[in-house]
């Protein structure tokens, strides 16, 4: 049985804690592997070698450090298949939709290749008789990335881009569900030329994130995840005295007005609801449909989905993988059963000829769903797509509005004009107009509103660089004792 140990200080470590966790495959359903869960004293040897690594790192050039970042995105572009394939074993997703994930997390590294320019600050000559102000950005140390389990590779690279190029030293904990992208991303780091304790893998539960938020070396946590445990990590690092943004969980309305293009609508709600079988934080979950057109709609998406290509990323004609594991599988099949119950109307069961051996489920159509519905309300992440009827553009925006999440949505319409105001009134991070799944590209930040984000910064692009640095101001003067005098009042340029 392959077993998965630590990354620190440039090597596999073997854990010590005599905890461990499952790794499943998914379209198996068997156990592919067991992980080592970090002890207190483990995270704790982590953070003290990334700390050790801190002082030399932030003193290496910046042409020095985009050369490494430079040298990890050949890497990766040269390693794409190797990392999909990692992550089609331990997550389930097909082999496309995994080599999508890695082109999605290599423009962040792209993004870090600039940082010399990234990181340039400001200066204002004379901002008193010869007196010069000007400001730097500079690293915060020890920062820690603590990632979910839907994009192992892709996530972990929103983080540590940005975070080594500005010069600080990276503690990763990544999923315990399906750890080897991380594991395999630590040795491409080294490859590139990253010094040995620059970057660490600490791999674990509970135990390892709660050492990571109390320990005092560690200055920042970017985490991603659901939103229970983002709200825990946001309020426990930052009561810490930590700089946190925490990414949670979304519900993702998708709203199709009367003039949009309806078949242009249906391909785009299947596409985004099942793609990686509903286990994306962009992924759409509910439809609001204008009643006019709300029956078309709902025919054009259930006629999609029997020609949806079930079953294991071995076989690329199929389009959508396995659950994460049996324990999530059920979860989900638990949403369906109770729709029906809860006075909303299953279209297509996804329980119903799903394939066997895996942890499957086949897309399931909801129609009739409601606030106040457990699989309305609560986030299901999985290949479920509802269907809420409204009588306006109004009814639809106040639905999104009044959603406790505000991660991603989408408006369908050919009319500009509304679209433009949509945009305007939308209470949510990210927009798609006719775009399903608007994850912005890397000179962008993501991040979602409401319960979708903790914290000030949203993740990678420039919020990036800011969230990995503090900024310093600089005030001076240089000596010309022609002009020097006492003076004691409050210093003033005009
Ligand atoms: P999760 O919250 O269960 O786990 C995320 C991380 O937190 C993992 O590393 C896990 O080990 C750790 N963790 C889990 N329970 C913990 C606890 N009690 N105390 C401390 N740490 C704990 O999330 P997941 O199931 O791995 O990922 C799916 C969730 O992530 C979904 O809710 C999805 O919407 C969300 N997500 C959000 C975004 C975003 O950008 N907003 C992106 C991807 C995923």
């Amino acid at each position: 049985m392959k077993k998965i140990s630590h990354w620190i200080d440039g090597k596999v470590v073997e854990g010590t804690s005599g905890r461990s966790g499952v790794v499943w495959q998914p379209a198996t359903g068997e156990q592919q592997a067991s992980v080592d869960f970090a002890s207190v004293e483990e995270t704790g040897h982590a953070i003290a070698v990334a700390k050790a690594a801190f002082a030399s790192w932030r003193s290496t050039n910046l042409s020095r450090r985009a050369e490494v970042m430079f040298h990890m995105r050949e890497l990766v572009d040269a390693n794409r298949k190797e990392i999909a394939s990692l992550l089609s074993s331990e997550h389930g997703k097909v082999l496309g939709d995994a080599l999508g994930e890695v082109a999605r997390g290599l423009e962040n590294i792209e993004y870090a290749c600039g940082v010399p320019n990234l990181l340039k600050g400001g200066y204002s000559e004379q901002a008193s008789s010869g007196v010069d102000v000007y400001s730097i950005k500079q690293p915060l140390g020890v920062v820690a990335g603590i990632t979910p389990f839907n994009f192992p590779a892709m996530v972990p690279m929103w983080m540590f881009a940005n975070a080594l190029a500005c010069g600080n030293t990276f503690v990763l904990k990544p999923s315990e569900k399906d750890p080897s992208a991380s594991m395999f991303i630590a040795e491409l780091l080294k490859q590139a030329g990253l010094p040995d304790g620059c970057f660490n893998v600490i791999n674990g539960d509970k135990v390892a994130v709660d050492a990571i938020l109390h320990h005092p070396d560690i200055a920042a946590v970017s985490f991603v995840g659901s939103t229970p445990i983002a709200k825990y990590v946001y309020e426990t690092g930052t009561a810490n005295g930590k700089r946190v943004q925490a990414l949670g969980g979304a519900k993702n309305h998708m709203l199709v007005l009367p003039d949009a293009d309806l078949d242009m609508a249906a391909d785009a709600a299947v596409s985004a609801a099942y793609g990686s079988a509903g286990e994306r934080c962009m992924a759409i979950s509910v439809v609001l449909a204008i009643d006019s057109v709300a029956d078309a709609l709902i025919e054009k998406v259930k006629a999609r989905i029997p020609n949806i290509q079930v079953g294991s990323a071995a076989d690329a004609a199929n389009e959508m993988g396995p659950l994460i594991t049996g324990e999530h599988r059920d979860k989900v099949a638990g949403y369906i059963a109770g729709a029906a119950a809860e006075g909303a109307t299953l279209v297509v069961d996804g329980r119903d000829g799903a394939p066997g051996g895996g942890f499957f489920l086949k897309p399931s159509l909801i129609d009739n769903a409601r606030p106040g519905m457990k699989c309305y309300d609560d986030e299901i992440f999985g290949p479920v797509l509802m269907v809420t009827r409204v009588k306006t553009y109004a009814e639809g925006l106040a639905l999104i509005n009044d959603n406790q999440y505000g991660n991603g949505t989408a408006i369908f319409t050919r009319d500009g004009g509304v679209a433009r105001q949509f945009q305007f009134d939308v209470q949510v991070g990210m927009v798609g107009i006719n775009v399903p799944i608007p994850v912005p590209v890397s000179y962008y930040s993501f991040g979602g509103w409401k319960a979708s984000l903790f914290g000030d910064q949203h993740m990678y692009g420039p919020d990036g660089i800011n969230f990995f640095t503090r900024s310093k101001v600089i005030t001076s003067r240089w000596p010309d004792p022609a002009t020097s005098t006492v003076d004691l009042g409050f210093p003033t340029n005009r």
